[in-house]
């Protein structure tokens, strides 16, 4: 049995002596511009033919953008044979959720609650990536997403600080294995250090407000798990904090990152982002802007070139010291020598095609199955019977091989992309006759002239399987929206097919949680699939058709409207909390005098409650939770207590459930969240089994930020929750003691 907790944090790799020798020998030998040129990383040069100079001349340390073998030994061959000293480029790309074979977004991954299986895909990406010649990935992103306007929202792991270490710690570890220069290894880089999913409105880039005790309860944990687990490198995040781009920020890059977490890799900024600081109004200009970047602690500068034409003057002005930049190009050289880079710069062509094997396609579609979310199942509509003989599959998402791939995606190809329809059509055809109208051409289309043909579809079936949701360019990077509902004219199309009085199975893949409780309601069923990758048609084909049962849980809070957000289930408690049931605004009388007794705190027209709370997820079986135990009442700060409950699958169908651990601090030396997760494990249960669940909770488990912003365990009355979703009531009373 799996147990997932801080025991899967991995404990970070102390400096290799012989490596600090070998540094300090090349420390020795290099000239001031050769280690500027370290800290420069340029993109796509070989379209460039000044960039090319550049690396002959020893001043360029890494590239991006760049994805294929020829072309990397190619600049290879330039640092490593025609530049003074031979340093190897360190040859950066964003492999996110794969790089030919694409897993799912990473928030759909998170869905999983799965970290085994995001160590594969990482495996996976890696081995495919590194095969090409490509030795860093921009990954694993690790903001804390609270915010589902916010377009990469999708790259995250949602919006738990618990649920994203473990996961963020799994990917690192999936993407560099236990030696980064072992064959088939990629850096990872954790990022966007620090804040960036909390841009004010869910606008990207936007700046950020988060005090000292929330960044170090919430937003810190995730990076320091990656840390902990091995993570070669971190990426800065573009937003200010407080009025200070994370870029220059020497509190978080070095009294975090290096005095407390010890952290040795090297930290890249993100895209331009140091000169960006001259729009922020940090920086004057972009000498001002290196000055301020490099002494704050960043090592490597992403595509601009503040650094590249300013250090040298800063150096021999006494603004910047030499120790500055030694220190930055030794983490850079660190982690190249850790890569190998310096035994092996070149990359082999392989002997057989790496890209899309079964192996790799069966993982991806494993992961795709654990990453569906059901989230309603009307008098068990899902899997379907047999005596269903014909399906009609409608809808702009049903055959979208480009869309289903989800954001940030380079290298997968369309081609390879096995889609719904494909699916339906290979795997089950022999079962069912398959009717295809695609109602809308793509999401954002209100062209419905071709209504009429997919509601004629729907009346020759017996089950409408209706492919909704979004284009992969709707959530990513820099795509953020107001509005979380449909596009186009998909809310009317089902309308439309309504009037055939089939039953409707609504599949929404989106990049995001979106605000479609209406469709939802009025779809008989509805899979949550996010953008599924390669391999998302086989998998949503099995879910459909009952050869697997869903499992999936949702890894971020889905508001009703987005007025509700930010909204996410780990938030405190309020001096006057809402109860269950709250006022709505036709209760109020005409006339009503200004009063506020009585109420609390709620929105009048959509309450206190999400529409579905974070944890939740729906199976083709119903599990039943009960006789909810801890092996003591109390246990001392520095103890452990057992908490166990039976969990039973009622249903007829064998399947998987999520239990999920929640503790409560009933009172703190701060005021404390009404729920935070501290574990959750993965059950498989025949129908009719019960098994005893088990999790070791630690008091160490307990300890955050307090008043004296210490980590340490408070003691007092805590709330010990077990169950399928955030909303769990079954709880037992726990006291922490000194
Ligand atoms: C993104 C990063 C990404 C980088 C390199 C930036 O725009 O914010 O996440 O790694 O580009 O492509």
């Amino acid at each position: 049995m799996l147990i997932v907790g801080p025991e899967t944090i991995f404990a970070q790799k102390s400096a290799d002596a012989a490596i600090e020798k070998k540094i300090d020998r090349l420390l020795g030998k290099m000239t001031l511009k050769e280690k500027i040129g370290q800290m420069y990383q340029v993109s796509g040069p070989t379209r460039d033919a000044a960039a090319m100079q550049l690396i002959r001349e020893g001043r360029v340390g890494s590239v991006l953008n760049v994805n294929n073998r020829e072309d990397i030994n190619r600049l290879q061959r330039l640092a490593v044979t025609e530049t003074r000293l031979g340093i190897p480029l360190i040859v950066g790309r964003d492999v996110i959720h794969g790089y030919h074979t694409i897993f799912p977004i990473p928030l759909g991954q998170a869905a999983t609650f799965d970290p085994e299986l995001v160590k594969e895909g990482a495996r996976v990406a890696a081995q495919e990536a590194s095969s090409d010649g490509i030795n860093w990935t921009f990954a694993p992103m690790l903001d804390i997403a609270r915010d589902a306007r916010w377009g990469r929202i999708a790259e995250s792991f949602g919006e738990d600080p618990f649920l994203a270490s473990v996961m963020g710690a799994a990917m690192v570890k999936g993407f560099q294995t236990e030696r980064l220069s072992d064959k088939g290894t990629l850096a990872a880089c954790a990022k966007h250090f620090i804040g960036y999913g909390a841009a004010e409105g869910g606008r990207d880039y936007n700046s950020t407000n988060i005090p000292e005790r929330l960044m170090r309860n919430v937003y810190f944990p995730s990076f320091q798990a990656a840390v902990q687990a091995g993570a070669a490198t971190v990426m800065t995040s573009f937003n200010d904090n407080d009025g200070v781009p994370s870029t220059a920020n020497p509190f978080i890059l070095k009294k975090v990152l290096r005095d407390e977490w010890h952290f040795d890799g090297f930290v890249v900024s993100d895209w331009t982002s140091p000169e960006e600081m001259i729009n922020h109004g940090f920086a004057a200009d972009r000498k001002e802007a290196a000055l301020r970047s490099v002494n704050a602690g960043l090592d490597m500068e992403m595509v601009s070139k503040c650094y590249l034409n300013n250090l040298e003057e800063l150096v021999k002005e006494g603004k910047v010291s030499i120790s500055t930049i030694d220190n930055a190009v030794r983490n850079i050289l660190r982690v190249k020598f850790r890569l190998g880079l310096f035994d092996h710069p070149y990359t082999d062509t392989p002997s057989t095609n790496p890209f899309y094997t079964d192996d790799n396609l069966a993982k991806a579609k494993k992961a795709a199955v654990e990453s569906v979310v059901l989230l309603k199942n009307t008098n068990h509509l899902l899997p379907l019977t047999s005596a269903v003989k014909t399906v009609a599959v409608i809808g702009p998402l049903a055959d979208a091989q480009h869309d289903q791939m989800g954001t940030w995606v380079f290298d997968g190809e369309n081609g390879h992309t096995q889609t719904p329809l494909m699916a339906i059509r290979k795997m089950y055809g022999d079962r069912v006759n398959v009717l295809y109208e695609q109602g809308l051409a793509f999401c954002r289309d209100t062209n419905k002239s071709r209504f009429p043909q997919a509601l004629e579809a729907a009346q020759k079936a017996d089950v409408v399987f209706l492919f909704v949701g979004e284009e992969s360019i709707m959530s990513g990077e820099a795509h953020s929206f107001s509005n979380l509902g449909f596009k186009g004219a998909q809310s009317e199309l089902l309308q439309e097919l309504k009037k055939s009085g089939k039953p409707i199975v609504m599949v929404v893949m989106a990049g995001r949680p979106m605000t479609i409780m209406k469709e939802v309601a009025a779809a008989d069923a509805t899979l949550y699939v996010w953008h599924p990758g390669t391999m998302g048609g086989p998998a949503i084909a099995d879910l459909l058709f009952g050869k697997e049962v869903p499992s999936g849980k949702l890894p971020a809070t889905f508001p009703k409207e987005s007025g509700q957000i930010p909204f996410f289930y780990n938030h405190n408690n309020t001096g006057r909390p809402a109860p269950e049931n709250v006022m709505t605004l036709d209760r109020i009388p005409l006339n009503a005098g200004q009063t506020s007794l009585g109420n609390t705190s709620y929105y009048l027209d959509s309450g206190n409650r999400p529409w579905l709370p974070f944890g939740f997820g729906l199976s083709y079986t119903d599990f039943a939770y009960g006789n909810l135990q801890l092996s003591s009442g109390s246990m001392k700060k520095t103890g452990y207590v057992t908490v166990s409950c039976d969990l039973t699958n009622n249903g007829t169908l064998d399947a998987t459930e999520v239990v999920q651990l929640y503790v409560r601090d009933i009172a703190g030396s701060i005021t404390r969240p009404v729920k935070e997760l501290k574990g959750f494990q993965r059950i498989a249960l025949r129908s009719g089994e019960t098994k005893k669940i088990s999790f070791e909770l630690k008091a160490e488990d307990l300890a955050f930020y307090g008043i004296d912003n210490v980590k340490k365990v408070e003691p007092g009355d805590f709330l010990i929750f077990i169950g399928g979703d955030s909303d769990t009531k079954l709880c037992q009373k726990l006291i922490v003691t000194e």
